[in-house]
């Protein structure tokens, strides 16, 4: 008898979700506001696996969700900051790949691909501000994908005016419908999560609009 691990290996394949019933519509954050900034990481060696995963730097989320995003992005204008994202929708063999290559007691920064993330599902974001007047990303408590505590929403540590921009990200994107993930500040989920499958597209198969 095959072990269900190891049959899932095998399979290598997104688990179903019967409760995901939306049909995907995944569409390109810049397309909907060229004043989105990406910073693709996972399409460079400036990422955790020190290698690139994504042959593009491309992202995208399903369109409710990029919607709230933009105007995300234009209420932060307002205080004098833009978004920049690190990645939104990430296909499912990649979620694999993380996890294969996380050790066990970093896990709870990646998805278990036995339940795919809500990246996978087009509806969440990893992002940060970037400043409009001198246009650079400012300064968080941590780094992108810096796997300690300092990554929590809620930590007490580093300057002021960094855990200020942390917390006016977070506003920004409450106001929107998104959720901040309790281990990382970049994280945010979109509240429909739960109705969109859990997908394997590659960014190639998504038509650039
Ligand atoms: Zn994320």
């Amino acid at each position: 008898m095959v072990p269900v691990l190891a049959l899932f290996v095998l399979l290598a394949q997104p688990p179903a979700d019967p409760n995901a019933t939306a049909a995907p519509d995944l569409v390109e954050l810049t397309a909907l506001d060229p004043g989105i900034r990406l910073d693709i990481r996972y399409a460079t060696a400036h990422n955790f696996l020190g290698r690139p995963v994504y042959a593009e730097a491309r992202a995208f989320l399903q369109r409710p969700a990029a919607e709230a995003l933009v105007r995300a992005h234009r209420w932060l204008k307002t205080k004098g900051y833009g978004i920049v994202v690190f990645d939104g929708y990430r296909p499912w063999s990649v979620t694999k790949l993380f996890w294969d290559a996380t050790p066990e007691d970093k896990k709870q920064f990646v998805a278990d691909p036995a339940k795919g993330s809500r990246h996978n599902r087009g509806c969440a974001v990893d992002l940060s501000l970037y400043d409009l007047r001198t246009g650079r990303t400012v300064q968080m408590p941590s780094e992108y994908d810096e796997m300690t505590e300092r990554a929590h929403p809620s930590y007490r540590g580093g300057s002021r005016r960094a855990r200020r921009l942390r917390d006016l990200l977070r506003r920004a994107m409450e106001r929107e419908g998104f959720a901040v993930y309790e281990h990382e500040w970049w994280h945010f989920d979109y509240k429909d999560w739960p109705r969109y499958p859990i997908l394997d597209i590659p960014f190639s198969s998504i038509p650039k609009n």
